[in-house]
């Protein structure tokens, strides 16, 4: 690799890293024809993430940190001193191609600055995913960040491409992208999601009568908010996450903590911490209404707009919720049963599974591998080891978090010295 490709690789992924919204899960694409690469099954992509926030199995970078825009919260916005650099198409193709080759990489996570206007840079993202596959066979994994108010037409050729589609929406509310993006529109940004989960639906069923289609964004849309960066609560938040999931049928939404990188009275200071607590809180009532069958409006509401800090937002929701317990978990439906803090998906299953044969014991329970300490103040079974009292929520708060607080503690000893 030459001294200036070495460079620009080194701005456009340093630049790529605020971008949370790359994960690879659900493609389908197969290898044939003896091609490049293989994405099939949508596993076997490492999300893994360096300390400085690289991804170190897809080639995570920007076509471009050229930006005709001012996004305050953006590290490439036009006003922000930074150096700039941007690829060619066939410098990103042969960089994908060469680390492929050398097993650095997976795929490819492409994502970019405008350059001029939404459809001058998209027909250059387009290019690129449409060379790694129709030129060099390419099967490994593409996630292309859509630009916002790019064409229909520019969108469906991408689709044809990629593997996964996301445009993100930056701001949980469009007044906060009023006052910190006040260039970009809410708009630009709803009307391809529509677009694509309208193809999205309407691919997946002609698939169903004809096989040979060619694949059309397998692995579906995802989106990104910036939270921490401007006033709106969990419930917000959440709240717009439940749109897209249920209306635009996305696979995912990211949160991202925002990074303070600017000195703008409208931002957190610089040295104001990253919200990271809050966006993993928020990752976790994500997978809570994706996975559990929880409704956002159960996690967060009106009297309590935000997610505890302290606790995960399930053992909230069961403490606001104790008339619902304790759970005979040799009677309860299964959905019930995954909803008591410590028992997860395929535990809740397990226990379904076994008490066919026999009354499940607290012994049963551990061996199935639930959190008993965490379970055992919102479920019966049979035989001894159940506790049922009259805790207030308070109190099965506070034993829980002194028992997590005790996990470490042997470690920490005086008395361990001794021996
Ligand atoms: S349009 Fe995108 S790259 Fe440009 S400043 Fe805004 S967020 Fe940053």
């Amino acid at each position: 690799m030459n001294d200036r490709i070495s460079e620009k690789l080194s701005i456009l992924a340093d630049a790529a890293k605020y971008d949370v919204s790359c994960s690879s899960s659900g493609s389908k694409r197969e290898n044939v024809n003896k091609g490049l690469g293989n994405a099939a099954g949508g596993m076997g992509i490492c999300h893994a993430y360096t300390e400085d926030g690289r991804c170190v199995s897809l080639l995570k970078i920007l076509l471009t940190n050229y930006c005709i825009f001012n996004c305050a919260y953006c590290v490439s916005r036009s006003s922000n001193d930074v150096k700039r650099a941007a690829f060619t198409v066939d410098e990103v193709v042969e960089l994908t191609i060469n680390f492929y080759r050398r097993n650095y990489i997976e795929g490819l996570f492409l994502s970019s600055g405008i350059f001029k206007n939404a459809d001058y840079t998209m027909e250059r993202l387009v290019l690129i995913a449409k060379k790694l596959r129709t030129e060099h066979n390419f099967h490994g994994y593409i996630h292309l960040k859509a630009i916002p108010g790019a064409s229909n037409e520019l969108m469906r050729q991408a689709g044809l491409y990629a593997d996964r589609l996301s445009v993100n929406v930056e701001m949980p509310t469009e007044q906060s992208l009023q006052l910190l993006a006040p260039e970009k529109n809410r708009q630009d940004m709803l009307q391809p999601m529509h677009y694509l989960k309208t193809q999205i639906l309407q691919h997946q069923e002609e698939k169903k009568t004809s096989r040979h289609l060619p694949l059309f964004a397998p692995a579906g849309q995802s989106t990104q908010m910036v939270i921490g960066a401007t006033p709106e609560n969990d419930m917000q938040v959440l709240l717009m996450a439940n749109y897209f999931y249920k209306k635009m049928q996305l696979k995912r939404v990211y949160y991202s903590g925002y990074v303070p990188i600017s000195n703008d009275n409208r931002l957190p200071a610089i040295g104001t911490p990253v919200p990271m607590i809050r966006e993993n809180r928020l990752y976790q009532a994500d997978w809570l209404m994706r996975f559990y069958g929880f409704a956002a409006g159960e996690l967060v509401a009106p009297d309590h707009p935000h997610l505890d800090m302290d606790i995960d937002p399930k053992l909230s929701w069961a403490l606001r919720n104790l008339h619902v317990f304790p759970l005979d978990v040799n009677k309860a439906d299964v959905e019930l049963i995954m909803r008591v803090p410590g028992i997860g998906v395929g535990s809740a299953h397990k226990i379904v599974a076994a008490r066919r044969f026999n009354l499940l014991t607290h012994d049963h329970l551990q061996k199935i591998g639930i959190a008993y300490n965490r379970a055992k103040y919102f479920i019966t079974c049979k035989g001894p080891g159940t506790l049922v009292k009259d805790y207030t929520p308070l109190q099965i708060k506070q034993q829980i978090l002194a028992m997590q607080h005790s996990k470490y503690q042997p470690n920490f000893s005086p008395q361990l010295t001794l021996f």
